[in-house]
């Protein structure tokens, strides 16, 4: 629901993409890793891959490393074609002190049915549309709280 990679509030898919740049005897790697906006996964894709496709083949480690890394961001790739793109006028997730104060009042049912097994995707969705925020906000309102009772421990 929130991209991890520039926080906009879409549909999104778990991918990790590898990019490898071979330097004879050294090698610097990059990767990518987590729940991505259709924007996103196609950007980091086509750089990363077509980074390693040039860069990628000098040296033993390098070259075998690039064997595995091409097919592995072409395949998330591929799995990822059916990613429903970034809705029209998607913003960033912010928090919001409005959002705060109107899901205040929820905290403990979003915690309860989380417990009970409940998608997060459906229990955003849901409280969302009561407390009239977005989805978004709700798992940015989550995480807030967990973040806040890991602190007090
Ligand atoms: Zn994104």
């Amino acid at each position: 629901m929130i991209c991890d990679s520039c926080g906009v509030e879409a549909p999104t898919k778990y991918v990790i993409f590898y990019q490898n740049i071979g330097a004879l005897l050294m090698r610097f790697t990059k990767r990518i890793e987590g729940n991505l906006c259709k924007s996103c996964i196609h950007k980091y894709f086509w750089e990363f891959t077509l980074i390693t496709l040039i860069l990628g083949w000098w040296g033993v480690i390098s070259f075998l490393t690039t064997l595995f890394y091409i097919p592995n961001n072409i395949i998330r790739y591929l799995f990822s074609l059916s990613l429903k793109p970034v809705p029209p006028g998607a913003t960033v997730v912010e928090l919001t002190e409005e959002a705060i104060s109107r899901l205040s009042p929820y905290a403990e049912t979003i915690v309860t049915r989380l417990n009970s097994g409940e998608s997060l995707e459906y229990v955003a969705g849901d409280v969302a549309l009561r407390a009239r925020v977005t989805p978004g906000q709700v798992v940015l309102y989550l995480r807030a709280l967990v973040t806040a009772s890991q602190d007090s421990e």
